[in-house]
């Protein structure tokens, strides 16, 4: 079948910050891109592409087409088949679509202190677009169960009163069992309190690209989504063209000479597996980010069953 989806969860390994381009809101100079409605964060598929494929165009020693143009658009290269590609022949310019479709990341379980310890905020909106429904929690209350006796919890500066326990079954079964038995479920409307007013706020000095050395006066800060936060990702996959132009025995030959070390293996047989390649470089590499090392990292924790 040429059609399939694949829902991988991520964890962030370092703060995330994917700018809306520089305007400055209130105190922050570098906002984070939101949903429209929720203006919950999210990391747009935009900025997950370009990542993705900068890192698998590595990993399969295509450095030419790791870039947004010139790509090599060569037949036989898995990642311009994959990802499409854009090339001048002389005065002319050659375009091919892709076969992958990256999602924009959204927001699953957010981490926040508690006099309790971390918590993880979820809400009904955000389970149910993950595929866990009918949870549910009134308008100011939360729902919890090992996180504390008492009958309050304060989220960052919020202090919320239990309405019961929370019952999420087995439904989160790749989210590791200490954040799992942390999560605290609160309505969306909180969600998005809750979360907007816990979002990392840095601040990071401008450097001169000539010199090295920091800019006069360029101190300036930006929000990020903190470390340990998980978010999921659909990456929908429509191979009409059905001539993927690597088999795993071509490349297995290809990484023995090239790539030593680099297990890859079968995951090359098909456009899916390029992108899970990708991703699996966005935790030692990161995604976006400030340019700075320790930033932006995230984990690919497991691919999904729908
Ligand atoms: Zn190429």
């Amino acid at each position: 079948m040429s059609f399939s989806t694949h829902r991988y969860l991520l964890m962030t390994v370092d703060p995330v910050h994917i700018g809306t381009g520089g305007t400055r809101l209130g105190r922050v100079d570098l906002g984070i891109t939101r949903e429209p409605g929720t203006r919950l964060p999210k990391i747009p598929g935009t900025s997950l592409s370009g990542a993705i494929r900068q890192y698998a165009a590595y990993r399969y020693n295509k450095r030419r087409c790791a870039g947004k143009d010139n790509h090599c658009g060569n037949d036989a290269c898995p990642i311009c088949y994959t990802f499409g590609f854009v090339k001048s022949e002389g005065s002319k310019q050659k375009a091919h679509s892709g076969v992958v479709s990256i999602g924009d990341a959204r927001l699953l379980l957010f981490p926040v202190y508690s006099m309790a310890g971390p918590v993880w905020v979820a809400s009904p909106s955000a389970l149910a677009d993950f595929g866990i429904e009918g949870q549910n929690v009134s308008a100011d209350q939360a729902r919890w169960s090992d996180i504390t006796d008492q009958p309050y919890l304060n989220l960052g500066w919020l202090m919320v009163e239990k309405e019961g326990d929370l019952d999420l079954g087995n439904a989160l079964p790749h989210v590791p069992a200490p954040t799992r038995e942390r999560v605290a479920l609160v309505s969306d409307k909180l969600f998005s309190q809750v979360v907007n007013s816990n979002l990392e706020v840095r601040t990071s000095v401008s450097i001169n690209p000539e010199t090295g050395a920091a800019e006069d006066k360029a101190l300036f800060t930006y929000e990020a989504i903190p470390r340990a936060a998980f978010l999921w990702l659909d990456v929908v996959v429509d191979d009409y063209r059905g001539a993927f132009p690597v088999t795993s025995k071509q490349y297995d030959q290809e990484s023995e000479q090239d790539n030593a070390g680099d297990n890859l293996g079968q995951t090359w047989s098909q456009p899916a597996g390029v992108v899970a390649a990708g991703l699996e470089w966005a935790e030692h590499l990161g995604i976006g980010g400030m340019g700075t090392r320790g930033f932006g990292r995230m984990r690919r924790i497991a691919e999904v069953q729908r």
